[in-house]
């Protein structure tokens, strides 16, 4: 008999991806997708601990489901970085739960299930896979309209940041075998695909450790030469593990879109070192300024974290220096957010709340005047805009994405999904760009660049 799972997702792409895959395993076991939980057999929540607000979020989402599973027997798991990070905790702590499913179990997912029905015990799998638990990319079904997918070629991390609970709740970094990576885009692109964005915590530290002599550059090479494939991108790098090699395949790679996030966290060479980031202010700016010289229309964009431990205003002032030197498209910044087990959180200069929170407030404020001004100066350039599809706002309208990764809207049928188009910016908004079909270019698509 077929059963409903409700899934709810916090956090990264990367869980996003996960919870994707969690959907697809489940549905070979005749489970399909709800969007109410009240319908559920099972509800699933993919939990992230990077911060202290979303893993609060675990808890009130707990709460939530409570009275479902008191009403109609709902199975409820937790999956992700709190379920890895609590384990059996969770357990005694929700007594309600039946399920904690860590990082590297999702691909066990249909069992435990089944064990939890089987047994009528509460399990906990939280054991790390030497070889990563990697999983196969769902593949879009041979009609669907699906342009761009996700696809995780490496997992974990080994830098330690002081702040970062990554490293424990993900494990070691493990890379995937370039022949799998490869033989799964080649099947994504048979089904439509015309983009991939690489996956990992470290992704640009793809290759270290494995055996075959692929690094990350070398992969992306592979990946250009794949007939078919439109667009290259990936998710996020390390400024440590930026390499020469890396910084000219953008000039190189016909496929590789001209963007990059390159998160820096901190513009003051005292935080980074305390920090432990592996690179100072300078030569983080020498990598932006080479990157630029190769690819100069490269679009930047970044992390950053206000209120560190021990940061000062003159520290903070050079975090607001270092944007304006760079001037990045878009930046996802974050206060400090104390993670138990890391070793910041043992620091005793902690930030005062209130301060942390004006910094923030300066911060973002100055970042939406560049943001604004760098999409400002694409009015009147035509660009390449790749159709994902219909326009939520605008039954008239479909969107797409630039090469930089800008959102654009503009008048189209639905025929332009999956098409590259030319568009010419006439106007300019705080996060996306409207536009017009450009008139003497059209739209093209995969075939018309590789004729059969
Ligand atoms: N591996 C990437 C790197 O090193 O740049 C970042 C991955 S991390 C999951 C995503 C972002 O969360 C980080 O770049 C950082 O800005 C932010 N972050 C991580 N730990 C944090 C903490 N304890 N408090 C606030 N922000 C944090
Ligand atoms: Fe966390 Fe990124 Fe540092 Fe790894 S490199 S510890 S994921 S911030």
């Amino acid at each position: 008999m077929q059963k409903r799972v409700y899934i709810e997702t916090y956090g990264c792409q990367m869980n996003e991806h996960d919870s994707e895959r969690m959907l697809r395993l489940l549905e070979d076991f005749s489970f399909r997708e709800t969007k109410e939980a009240r319908e559920a057999d099972l509800i699933l929540i993919n939990t992230c601990s990077v911060r202290e607000k979303p893993e609060h979020k675990v808890y009130s989402a707990l709460g939530r489901f409570r009275q479902l599973k008191e009403e109609r027997g709902t199975m409820i798991g937790v999956a992700g970085c709190v379920a890895q990070q609590e384990g059996e905790r969770l357990l005694a702590r929700v007594p309600y739960l039946d399920l904690v499913i860590g990082t590297h179990a999702i691909s066990s997912l249909p069992e435990l299930v089944q064990r939890v029905v089987g047994s009528g015990q509460r399990v906990c799998e939280t054991a790390f896979d030497p070889k990563g638990g990697f999983l196969k990319t769902p593949l879009p079904q041979k009609s669907s309209t699906k342009v761009k997918s996700y696809i995780t070629i490496m997992q974990g991390c080994n830098r330690f940041c002081s702040f970062c609970i990554v490293p424990y709740v993900r494990g070691r970094e493990t890379s995937r075998s370039s022949r799998e990576i490869l033989d799964e885009i080649r099947e994504l692109v048979d089904r439509g695909v015309r983009e991939v964005c690489l996956l990992g915590q470290n992704v640009n530290a793809y290759g270290k450790g494995l055996t075959e002599e692929l690094d990350f550059p070398g992969l992306l090479s592979q990946i250009d030469k794949i007939k078919g494939i439109e667009r290259i991108r990936f998710t996020t790098s390390h400024p440590a593990d930026l390499s020469e090699g890396l910084i000219r395949a953008f000039s190189e790679l016909g496929s590789l879109c001209e963007h990059i996030h390159l998160p820096f966290q901190s513009g003051s060479d005292r935080v980074l070192d305390r920090m432990h980031r592996g690179y100072t202010r300078s030569s983080y700016l020498e990598k932006i300024e080479g990157l630029k010289e190769k690819c100069p229309s490269i679009a930047i964009t970044a992390d950053v974290i206000v209120g560190f431990p021990g940061e000062e205003e003159k520290d903070f002032n050079d975090t607001l220096d270092l944007m304006e030197k760079v001037r990045f498209d878009d930046l996802f910044s974050f206060k400090y957010s104390s993670r138990r087990g890391t070793r910041a959180a043992q620091f005793e200069d902690q930030v005062e709340t209130e301060i942390k929170e004006r910094r923030l407030s300066v911060l973002q404020q100055r970042q939406r005047g560049i943001t604004f001004e760098r999409n400002k100066a694409l009015e009147g350039s035509v660009v390449e805009v790749l159709v994902e599809g219909k326009s939520k706002q605008s039954m008239q309208d479909v969107t797409g994405r630039t090469r930089s990764n800008k959102a654009v809207n503009f008048r189209g049928e639905s025929s332009l999904v999956g098409k590259l188009v030319s568009v010419r910016i006439t106007q300019a908004y705080p996060h996306s760009l409207r536009g017009e079909i450009a008139n003497s270019v059209n739209a093209s698509s995969r075939d018309d660049r590789f004729p059969a």
